[in-house]
């Protein structure tokens, strides 16, 4: 018989430990809300691996991505986020409390950031299963690049990430052999990391060609290429191959609940909300323009920061908008507006004079979440609550006695009031 999960409750749940959720989880838990974040291999995520980074805000020296998520982890658990090393299994985003499980336990959250990034996309090419990782291809130059000295390697791309970490590979292989699926001298990589390249004695470029076979025994032994050309096949005999020709979104348990690209990327705007309400998504795993981890950066801060809002206005909405205690008259108004700044004193007289009442302004400039829960989109406008129920909506000329009809059907008690009742 199946073992019943243990459910505990959190305010936020972060899926995935990189620069994006580890930066989520320093303002939420900042913010003083209960954060769990769940990271399924290594806290740190993708830049761990990065053994030089010169483009992080605030190293002019250049920093290891090793060592600078060290100390990004070291500032989220300062601020009381609470970890868990397992995998995030499945997910139920739609309704108001969020379901995240794993293989033990289900959590209970508000506030779901999904900040699980992606993973090496692989060639295809014929026999890649049989060398994966620790049999000859690698996707990772810190990690192997020691136990690559004095050898020779294929890199495979052409991109920033192919160039840099090939050009980093120099350091220990005595040969790196590129293929590159453009004509020659065409790279996808910036101009400076193609020059230091192209002037690199130890690199060796082979144009125009993809990968179409691995071959080895036990170990992989030659990379096949195919002349896009030609279609001749060349045998390369290397001892290892990186491979850096991309990423796939790890996004596969979200389908169907939230919406993405059709590569699989997530949408969000630029709050990082998703289509769903308390769900955000950050970092890599998101549709954007940079993937980098000064940008996971700032995305999670405003996931964090956005958390913190919504948690507050969801309990600023159950407590004070649809209260049933006492009939409510939600005063909605921009206040940059002169006009509807103006109604506002003669709405709050109007909720005074009837017993009963309270009026709740609600400002949309400084946010717009309460309104958006209660649907209104005109402003000003007049939501009536009676027993926690919304019974009316007033945004058709409003003003005091349009008010005042439609609260009293013109029984008017409303000293301001020109109805004739
Ligand atoms: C070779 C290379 C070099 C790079 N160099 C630089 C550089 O010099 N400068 C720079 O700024 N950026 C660089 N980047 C990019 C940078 O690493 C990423 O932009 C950054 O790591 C994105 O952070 P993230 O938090 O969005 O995702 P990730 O770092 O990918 O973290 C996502 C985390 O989610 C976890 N996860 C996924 N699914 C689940 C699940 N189901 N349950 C639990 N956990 C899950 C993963 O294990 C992972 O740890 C480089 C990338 C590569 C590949």
């Amino acid at each position: 018989m199946a073992r019943e999960k243990k459910v505990e409750q959190y305010d936020v749940v972060i899926i995935g430990g990189g620069a994006a959720g580890l930066t989520a989880g320093i303002y939420s838990g900042r913010a003083r809300l209960k954060t769990l974040l769940i990271e399924k291999s290594l806290v740190g995520g993708l830049a761990t691996y990065t053994n030089e980074m010169e483009n992080y805000p605030g190293f002019p020296e250049g920093t290891s991505g090793g060592g600078l998520m060290e100390l990004f982890h070291k500032q989220t658990k300062k601020f009381g986020v609470e970890f868990k090393l397992t995998d995030v299994k499945s997910v139920d985003l739609a309704g108001e409390v969020k379901v995240v499980e794993t293989f033990r336990n289900k959590f209970e959250a508000k506030v779901v950031i999904i900040a699980s990034g992606g993973r090496p996309r692989i060639t295809g090419a014929i026999n890649e299963d049989k060398y994966l990782f620790d049999k000859g291809i690698s996707f990772c130059a810190t990690c192997d690049a020691a136990s690559n000295t004095g050898k020779t390697v294929m890199v495979i791309g052409s991109g920033d990430a192919a160039i840099e970490e090939g050009m980093f590979l120099t350091k220990f292989a005595d040969k790196v052999i590129v293929s590159v699926m453009h004509d020659n001298g065409k790279m996808d990589c910036n101009e400076i990391a193609k020059a230091a390249a192209l002037d690199n004695p130890k690199m060796e470029f082979i144009w125009n060609t993809v990968t179409h076979e691995f071959r080895g025994e036990d170990e992989l032994e030659y990379v096949v290429l195919k002349n896009l050309k030609t279609e001749e096949l060349i045998p390369v005999k290397v001892d290892s191959c990186f491979e850096f020709i991309g990423y796939i979104p790890n996004t596969e348990m979200f389908k169907g609940q939230i919406d993405m690209t059709n590569r699989g990327y997530i949408l969000t705007n630029e709050k990082m909300e998703t289509n769903l309400a308390g769900v955000y998504s950050v970092g890599d795993v998101r549709e954007k323009f940079l993937r980098q981890v000064a940008t996971a950066v700032g995305d999670g801060a405003v996931a964090g920061f956005s958390a913190e809002k919504f948690i507050s206005e969801e309990e600023q909405f159950k407590s004070y908008i649809l209260r049933n205690d006492i009939d409510n008259l939600v005063y909605i108004y921009n206040g940059i507006d002169e006009a509807s700044r103006e109604l506002l004193p003669k709405v709050q007289q109007i909720g005074l004079d009837r017993e009963g009442y309270v009026c709740t302004p609600v400002d949309v400039y400084k946010s717009k979440g309460i309104a958006e829960k209660l649907g209104v989109d005109t402003f000003p406008c007049l939501v009536v609550v009676k027993d926690g129920k919304i019974v009316d909506k007033i945004d058709n000329d409003l003003c005091e006695s349009s008010i005042c009809q439609a609260l009293d059907a013109c029984e008017c008690s409303c000293s301001s009031c020109t109805c004739n009742c």
